[in-house]
């Protein structure tokens, strides 16, 4: 058997298209386009090219997109001085924080300049009190990632309700709300983590299994039901040949991109998962497709609520 393909990349092409109009018709009635401020503080290559994809996303659906960089040395105070600036700003609706800050900034860095994001302009769902209202079924603004991957089931007609859902992490970012909408489409969810006894084997009672680890290939057939959905979210660069050699057969195109490249980006499931799953989220054109436009769909949720219109 060998998983039907569930292409992130087609369905946030195609959610780009159903935004556009909106926009337009948000900037014709207020004057100006839905605002998106995103701060970048320091130079971690991998957030730069994240943040470069979501900048060039928001500007092609027609929002104004801003990068508010720090540099490397910035202090907390600068960064939350920063977001302080964008709450008050009249043009931006959401505000993203690219994660990770500095670890030079301090352990607790990171969720205080979360905290300090406007709650009707937190585009990725991290405040406590959206993360509350998700907890009681009413949030407006829910994690990118986790509510991309509730569309793409919904429009790939994945049945959620019933089904056994197992979520493998437990962030804040993408393990917990994705479990918790999981649980509001009716789904029974396990959550797995790093403590959690004979992983596989858990796994393979799962319908739907979710893998939001950072560990490439951790997931392999033997986690998997016959036939059941496998989302990957993970997205992990691999530099050692090894590794690259142990996850792809030879003559695979990853293990040609690894050599051409000297790396190559894989996800938490392994490529053999492929001949059990009934259906798979690619590496990369799956998941991460999907985060960047559920973010745009997030401003215009927040652009419309801030104008005081009903948001749809
Ligand atoms: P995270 O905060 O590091 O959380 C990882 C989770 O995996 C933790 O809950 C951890 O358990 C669990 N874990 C670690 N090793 C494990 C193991 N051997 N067995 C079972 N569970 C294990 O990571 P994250 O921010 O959720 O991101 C997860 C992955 O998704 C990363 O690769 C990240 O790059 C990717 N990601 C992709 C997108 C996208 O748009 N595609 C968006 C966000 C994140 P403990 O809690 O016990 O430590």
């Amino acid at each position: 058997m060998s998983a039907r393909v569930l292409d992130g990349q087609a369905l946030a092409r195609a959610m780009q298209e159903e935004i556009r109009p909106e926009v337009a018709a948000f900037a014709s009635q207020h004057g100006r386009p839905p605002g998106l401020g995103i701060v970048l503080v320091g130079d971690n290559p991998a957030s730069e090219v994240y943040v470069r994809n979501k900048l060039k996303t928001g500007s092609e659906v027609g929002f104004r997109a801003d990068l508010e960089r720090l540099p490397p040395s910035a202090t907390l105070a600068d960064t939350l001085a920063l977001v302080d600036r964008l709450n008050r700003s009249a043009v931006h609706d959401g505000i993203l924080v690219q994660s990770p800050l500095p670890k030079a900034m301090g352990a607790d860095a990171e969720q205080r300049v979360f905290d300090s994001i406007s709650p009707e302009k937190d585009v990725d769902g991290l405040t406590p009190v959206n993360v509350g209202l998700l907890v009681q079924k009413r949030a407006v603004l829910v994690a990118c990632t986790p509510s991309g991957i509730i569309e793409l089931l919904d429009r790939e007609k994945i049945p959620i309700a019933g089904r056994h859902a197992l979520v493998i992490g437990r962030s804040d970012i993408v393990g917990k709300p994705m479990a918790l909408l999981l649980l509001h489409r009716d789904a029974t969810v396990t959550i797995c983590h790093s403590r959690t006894p004979n992983l596989a084997e858990v796994c393979r009672g799962a319908d739907i299994l979710v893998a939001a680890v950072g560990k490439a290939g951790l997931v392999t057939a033997s986690f998997v039901k016959p036939g059941a959905t496998v989302i990957d979210v993970g997205m992990n660069r691999v530099t050692d040949p090894a590794v690259a050699q142990a996850l792809f057969p030879e003559g695979h195109p990853r293990l040609g991109v690894f050599r051409s490249k000297g790396s190559v980006l894989v996800g938490d499931v392994h490529p053999d998962v492929a001949d059990v799953a009934g259906a798979l989220t690619p590496v990369p054109g799956g998941v991460g497709p999907l985060t960047v436009a559920m973010l745009m769909r997030n401003t215009l949720r927040a652009a419309t609520a801030r104008a005081g219109q009903p948001v749809g």
